[in-house]
């Protein structure tokens, strides 16, 4: 286990729900060294300006958590802007990286890279053997993208760039706009607007059905540090150098009504659930294989209960900010 606290450590998209997660978490393993940018700062879509910055600033290791991301209306209605932002981001980042000698860099992808109708759980070795789900494929592409940028600096420059896969994550610091959120902060919201208001009734998109496995920020930010502090070899034991990527997950998975009651408790709504199907599903099931990351040592530890009555916690804090 190589732990370097005094590394200079850039953590890209350190103000978003999984940067700033990752943020606290090498902060209290005893990181001092944490290198961020504002957006304002540092546009990285900027090609120049990506490549400035490596250059002014000595960095050793790279969490790769800055993306444009979205539930699936947001990205149903924005393919263009999420495949042309991620590609650049990553693009730029990795190859910077690459080019000012940083030896250490985590790319976070999402498990939507896998095909739709992936053998569950899905294993590492599904991805590239099918068809993607339409819902999201221009984000999901970018995404493969910048896997295989990984895995080609690994194999044409000797680098040790790695990819974690988490499966959908919700904690705070989440988007909880009231329809380009995930199903979490959207239903968390919801139920909360509807218990304020008296409502009768919540609706839920979709048919209820489809099956998703939901993994705390922190739960993420924890595997990331794992990942990204384990030796070339004990790393590349159970990964070869062609397959880079990691699933992160809990190794279960409910279905979205069961999450709709679950929410409903903890935000106190004791109303009735409908179901709008005119609402797209997506993909019918989304469960990660975790053994790959368990074989690494590392497994998630907050429940889907303790960890949805955290993130309702902070958005109650929060919610004066979410109200567009
Ligand atoms: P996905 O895993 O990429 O499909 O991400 P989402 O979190 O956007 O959606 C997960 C599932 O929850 C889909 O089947 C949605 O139709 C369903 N869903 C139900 N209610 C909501 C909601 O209020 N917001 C979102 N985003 N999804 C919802």
């Amino acid at each position: 286990m190589a732990r370097e606290p005094g590394a200079a450590v850039y953590v890209a998209g350190h103000n978003g729900m999984v940067g700033s997660a990752i943020v606290r978490r090498l902060m209290s393993l005893g990181y001092v060294n944490i290198v961020t940018a504002l957006h304002s700062e540092l546009d990285l879509v900027d090609q120049r300006a990506v490549q400035a910055f490596f250059d002014r600033n000595r960095i050793d290791q790279v969490y790769l958590a800055a993306a444009k991301v979205g539930g699936i209306i947001a990205n149903n209605s924005s393919p263009a802007d999420f495949i042309y932002d991620n590609l650049l981001i990553e693009a730029n980042i990795i190859k910077s990286s690459h080019d000012f000698g940083v030896p250490k860099l985590l790319f976070l992808g999402s498990s939507c890279i896998y095909p739709r109708l992936a053998d569950q759980p899905i294993r590492e070795e599904a991805l590239m053997a099918g068809e993607l789900e339409p819902t999201n494929e221009p984000y999901a592409v970018a995404k493969i993208a910048g896997i295989k940028l990984c895995e080609s600096f690994n194999r044409q420059y000797g680098r040790d760039y790695r990819s974690v896969m988490p499966s959908n994550l919700y904690g705070p610091g989440d988007n909880y706009h009231a329809s380009f959120s995930h199903v979490i902060p959207g239903l968390l919201r919801r139920f909360h607007d509807a218990r304020e208001h008296g409502e009768a009734e919540v609706v839920i998109w979709g048919s209820g059905s489809p099956r998703r496995e939901f993994l705390h920020v922190d739960d993420m930010a924890a595997a990331s540090v794992h990942i990204m502090e384990l030796d070339r070899e004990a790393y590349q034991t159970s990964t070869t150098p062609m397959l880079s990527h990691v699933n992160v997950g809990t190794g279960s998975d409910c279905s979205i009504k069961d999450l709709a009651m679950a929410i409903a408790k903890v935000t106190g709504f004791t109303g009735k659930l409908t179901f709008d199907t005119s609402k797209p599903d997506g993909t019918p099931r989304k469960l990660l294989d975790v053994s790959r990351i368990r074989a690494l040592g590392w497994e998630s530890t907050i429940d889907l209960e303790d960890g949805l009555d955290d993130a309702y916690t902070w958005f109650v804090s929060h919610q004066a900010d979410f109200r567009g």
